[in-house]
This record gives structure tokens, C-alpha cells and sequence, in this order.
């Protein structure tokens, strides 16, 4: 099953994604951490993906999709996958759907997280990472037990480099140019749409997946 969770900067799908992924079994496959690890290893992609997300901007569709769509490639993503942050516009969407028949496949379902903009500012600027293992964290609702280190390999959380606010209004105002419009795509195309707020989420999740396991048994 191919799942896409759709959504704001900071709407929560990289956490619930981590989630589904082991429920479903399936790999969690997030462009943005393919780009962080690219920026960590000091790549020319990262290089090249950085000097985008640095200044709130999408890395261009060409190189965001023939990333993922190698790793859409890999043996271990036969049985599907958990697509976070991909595709974030109309083009990447269009070519995703390309090549998903190109290889038998299709988009299953995509889950719209709805998060209005304050909640996206407060809960971003609370937000705290682990650079080692990718662990994230809200210093007010799910801090680190010590309040400094990571709960899950002992590293220090950090505040991502583009988790500013200056660069959380530019991601904002990409996210509602760029990314929104694939509300509508999805809905016209008639991918089933699951539009889920961020209150009571995980109860919400739980109960599409339920419906998706028995639809798909
Ligand atoms: P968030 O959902 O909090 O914005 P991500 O880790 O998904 O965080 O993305 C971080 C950054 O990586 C984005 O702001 C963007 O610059 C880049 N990025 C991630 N996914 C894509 C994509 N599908 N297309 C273009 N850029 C992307
Ligand atoms: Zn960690």
C-alpha cells in the first residue's frame, strides 16, 4: 500500500508516519530526511538541497523526484510505502502517478492533516530534533526526559536550521502556494482523502488505518 501524508510544515506527519510505518510495515520514505542526511554527509545534493531549505524554499521538482522515485525503486518498498512530504506540488504530483503505473502501482491513500498557520508557528518553534538518530520532540507537550538530551541514544536535541521563524514564514507561505493545491488534486482525482485535525490525531489515524486494513484484506 502506498500512503501519503499530507500537510503543513510542522502538521505532524513525520511523527505519525514513523507510526504507520511499523504498524503497516512498510518503509517511512521523507524527502526532508533525505535531504538532511545528504546536508549532514556533506554531499553535492546536499549542498544543493541546503541552500533551498535554508531560505523556506521547495528543492526543485526535478531533483526531488528522481530521488524518490529511486527510492521507490528499492526492494524493499515491493509491498509499498509511507510517502512523507512527497509530493509537495501539482508537477511532483503528476509524476508520481506516472510512475507508480509505470511500475504497477498506485497512490492508495492520502491523509490531509489540517493545521492552521498560528498552531504551525508555536508548535515548530517548540520543536526539537535529534541530529543522530532523527528523534523529534516538543519541549512543551513531548520534551526530552532530561530536557536536553535525546531519550532514544543520549545526543543533544537541536533546533533545525530551518525551524527560525523567519524561515517558518517563508515554508508557510510555499506550503499554501505550492502544496495546498494538492487538496483539490487529490480530491478531483478521487484518492480517498482522509482530512484529519490535529486534535484527537492519533485516534483519527488509528481509524483510517483499521478501515484501509480491511479494505485492502
Ligand atoms: P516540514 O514538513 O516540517 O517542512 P520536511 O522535513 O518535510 O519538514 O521538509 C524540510 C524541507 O525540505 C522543506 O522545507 C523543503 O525545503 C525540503 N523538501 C522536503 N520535501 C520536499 C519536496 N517534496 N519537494 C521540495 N522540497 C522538499
Ligand atoms: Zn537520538
Amino acid at each position: 500500500m502506498i500512503l501519503m501524508l499530507l500537510g503543513a510544515p510542522g502538521a505532524g506527519k513525520g511523527t505519525q508516519a514513523v507510526k504507520l510505518a511499523e504498524i503497516l510495515k512498510i518503509p517511512h520514505i521523507s524527502t526532508g530526511d533525505i535531504f538532511r542526511a545528504n546536508i549532514k554527509n556533506r554531499t553535492e545534493l546536499g549542498q544543493l538541497a541546503a541552500s533551498y531549505i535554508n531560505n523556506g524554499l521547495l528543492v526543485p521538482d526535478e531533483v526531488t523526484v528522481a530521488i524518490v522515485e529511486d527510492r521507490l525503486s528499492q526492494p524493499d518498498c515491493v509491498d509499498g510505502a509511507i510517502l512523507d512530504g512527497f509530493p509537495r506540488t501539482i508537477p511532483q504530483a503528476e509524476k508520481l502517478d506516472a510512475f507508480l503505473e509505470s511500475i504497477g502501482k498506485k497512490l492508495d491513500v492520502v491523509v490531509n492533516i489540517v493545521v492552521d498557520d498560528q498552531a504551525v508557528i508555536e508548535r515548530i518553534s517548540q520543536r526539537r530534533v535529534c541530529p543522530n538518530c532523527k528523534a523529534t520532540y516538543h519541549l512543551g507537550h513531548r520534551p526530552p526526559k532530561n530536557g536536553v538530551n535525546c531519550d532514544a541514544c543520549g545526543h543533544e536535541v537541536v533546533l533545525r536550521d530551518d525551524d527560525t521563524p523567519e524561515v517558518i514564514a517563508k515554508r508557510l507561505k510555499e506550503y499554501h502556494s505550492s502544496t495546498e493545491p494538492l487538496v483539490d488534486y487529490y480530491k478531483e482525482k478521487g484518492n480517498l482523502i482522509e482530512s484529519i485535525g490535529v486534535d484527537g490525531i492519533q485516534e483519527s489515524l488509528d481509524n483510517t488505518i483499521r478501515a484501509l486494513i480491511m479494505r485492502n484484506a
